[in-house]
C-alpha cells in the first residue's frame, strides 16, 4: 500500500468480513468476478446489477471497482467473448481497469445486510431473520486445557467466532478437573515423559459456535492449545436458543411500534423505496391491521411459509406471481406486498458504500440508475376491492 490506497485484496478482505461468503446460499456464486487483487483501489461504485448502463456509469466515474449485489455469472458460461452480453460487460470493465465483485445472498444474510437496509429504509427496526443461517443446531465444544492456558484458548476461539449467544458474546463455562494420559512411543508430549502415566490439573472449557465455523474453531483450538493432541469434543446441540435479533439469515421480522392498515403500509413502502414505473402493490384486505412485518429483499417467495410460521401480518418481497399469491392467501396468508426486486435491494448500496468509505478509505458512490427492467405501464389505477 505504498500509495496509501488499499489494494483490491484489502477491499475484498473488508467486504468478506462484512458479508462473509460462508453465509451465501449453496447455489450462489459470490466474490471476485474480474480484477487483479494487487490493483490499487481509489474509487468504488456500488449498484444492484452490472447492466451496460451501470458499467457506463462506473467507467465514467473512473471506478477501480464495481461492487454489485447480483452475481453476473451465476449460471455457468462457456464463453465471455465480447459479442455476448456478459462478455461485453466484462471486456469493457477489464479494458477500463475496473474490477467486478458481487456480494449476494451473503449480503442478504449478514448483519447488517440487504434486509437490514430495507427495514431501516422503511423506518422499521430489523429483528430476527425469517430463515436463520444453518439448520437451527449449534455446536457445543468441550475442550480440556491446563489452567494457565484457559485465557489464551478462549481468546483464540472467540476470535474465530465462537461464544456468541443471542446478542451475548464471549460466553463460556468452565470447571476444574484432572486429565490423565500415558504418552506412547514416538510422541512428543508437552507435559510428562514417554511411557510414564501422567496426571495434570486441567480445566474443562465449554462454549458454543455455529456449525459452519467448525473447521475455523478447530484450527483455533489446535493453535492455542499447548498439547500435541488436544482433547476436544464437538456435540451437536439441538436445543439452540432460536434465532436472536442479531442472528444472520435471510429475511427479517419487524414489529411495528404503531399498528397500521395494509393500505397505510403499502403507502409507506411506496413512499420510502426508490421509485419504479409500476410502484408497489398489496394483496389482502386494505383495511386489515398490521403489527408484525416479515420482509425479504429480492425474490422472496421461498420464504412465504417462514413468514406464515413467524406469525407475520404482512410479508413484503418481490417477484410474486399470480398462482403463488392466490394459493398463499387462501392458505391463510399473511397478506403480501410486492415491490420491484431492484427497489427492495437498492438501499443496500448506500450501506455498502458507507462501509467502504469509512473502513477502506476509498471514495465510494452509489449508482442510482434504475435497473428495474420495466419501462412503461398502463391500465392500472383500479382501487382496492
Ligand atoms: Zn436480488
Amino acid at each position: 500500500m505504498s500509495s496509501g490506497r488499499p489494494t483490491l485484496a484489502d477491499v475484498i478482505d473488508l467486504l468478506e468480513r462484512a458479508y462473509p461468503p460462508r453465509l451465501a446460499e449453496s447455489w450462489d456464486r459470490v466474490g471476485l468476478v474480474a480484477g487483479d487483487p494487487a490493483a490499487v483501489i481509489g474509487t468504488v461504485v456500488v449498484a444492484v446489477d452490472a447492466t451496460d448502463a451501470v458499467v457506463d456509469h462506473a467507467l465514467g466515474a473512473g471506478a477501480d471497482l464495481l461492487l454489485v449485489h447480483h452475481p453476473p455469472l451465476l449460471k455457468a458460461v462457456h464463453s465471455v467473448a465480447a459479442d455476448t452480453p456478459k462478455g461485453r460487460m466484462l471486456h469493457r470493465l477489464i479494458e477500463g481497469g475496473c474490477a467486478l465483485y458481487s456480494a449476494h445472498t451473503n449480503a442478504d444474510a449478514a448483519r447488517p445486510g440487504v434486509n437490514d437496509a430495507l427495514a431501516e429504509t422503511l423506518g422499521l427496526t430489523p429483528g430476527p431473520p425469517l430463515s436463520p443461517t444453518g439448520d437451527g443446531t449449534v455446536d457445543r465444544w468441550v475442550v480440556t486445557v491446563p489452567h494457565d492456558d484457559v485465557e489464551d484458548l478462549l481468546h483464540a476461539v472467540f476470535a474465530a467466532g465462537a461464544g456468541r449467544m443471542s446478542g451475548y458474546t464471549e460466553c463460556s463455562f468452565s470447571v476444574p478437573g484432572t486429565g490423565r494420559f500415558r504418552p506412547g512411543d514416538g510422541t512428543d508430549p508437552a507435559l510428562g515423559t514417554v511411557g510414564e502415566p501422567e496426571s495434570v490439573s486441567e480445566t474443562r472449557v465449554e462454549f458454543v459456535a455455529p456449525p459452519e465455523l467448525r473447521s475455523a474453531v478447530r484450527r483455533a483450538v489446535t493453535a492455542a492449545h499447548p498439547y500435541e493432541v488436544p482433547a476436544m469434543d464437538v456435540l451437536v446441540n439441538h436445543a439452540g436458543p432460536g434465532p436472536g435479533p442479531e442472528d444472520t439469515g435471510l429475511g427479517r421480522i419487524c414489529e411495528l411500534e404503531h399498528p397500521m392498515t395494509l393500505a397505510e403500509f403499502t403507502e409507506l413502502v411506496g413512499s420510502r423505496l426508490p421509485e419504479t414505473l409500476w410502484g408497489v402493490r398489496a394483496a389482502g384486505d386494505p383495511q386489515a391491521e398490521i403489527r408484525r412485518v416479515a420482509l425479504c429483499g429480492g425474490s422472496g417467495d421461498s420464504l412465504l411459509g417462514a413468514a406464515r410460521a413467524a406469525g407475520a401480518d404482512v410479508y413484503l418481497t418481490g417477484d410474486l406471481r399470480h398462482h403463488v399469491v392466490d394459493e398463499h392467501l387462501r392458505g391463510g396468508g399473511p397478506m403480501l406486498v410486492d415491490a420491484a426486486h431492484w427497489a427492495l435491494e437498492f438501499p443496500w448500496c448506500a450501506q455498502a458504500a458507507a462501509l467502504l468509505e469509512e473502513q477502506a478509505g476509498v471514495t465510494a458512490t452509489v449508482c442510482a440508475l434504475r435497473t428495474d427492467p420495466w419501462t412503461a405501464a398502463s391500465g392500472g389505477g383500479v382501487r382496492g376491492r
